[in-house]
């Protein structure tokens, strides 16, 4: 099941402490991220985290350790991917 764009489910993400989710790529996300939040969510094509709900990240492309399996969205829907930053709908 695909995950819900919500922002509650945002908050479940484990994705900002993920070692591959780097310094480089948060900074570059963070004003585009910031005026998103403001946006009607579940409406949004494409957002800078909760990849596994949105499709992959405009700047991740290495896999540094996914913890995925960690977070309370992968448990709740039922995931069985990782690295859904690198490519849509997980690897
Ligand atoms: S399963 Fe992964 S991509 Fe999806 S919300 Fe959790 S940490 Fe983020
Ligand atoms: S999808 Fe997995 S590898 Fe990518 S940032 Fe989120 S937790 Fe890390």
């Amino acid at each position: 099941m695909r995950v819900e764009k919500t922002k509650e489910n945002l908050q479940r993400c484990l994705c900002m402490s993920c070692p591959s989710y780097t310094m480089g790529c948060k900074l570059k996300a963070m004003p585009e991220n910031m005026v998103k939040m403001f946006e009607d969510f579940d409406k949004l094509d494409h957002f800078e985290c909760m990849f596994c709900a949105f499709d992959k990240s405009h700047c991740i492309e290495q896999d540094r350790g996914c913890i995925c399996a960690k977070c309370q969205n992968y448990k709740d829907y039922n995931l069985n991917h990782e690295d859904y930053c690198i490519k849509t709908g997980g690897i």
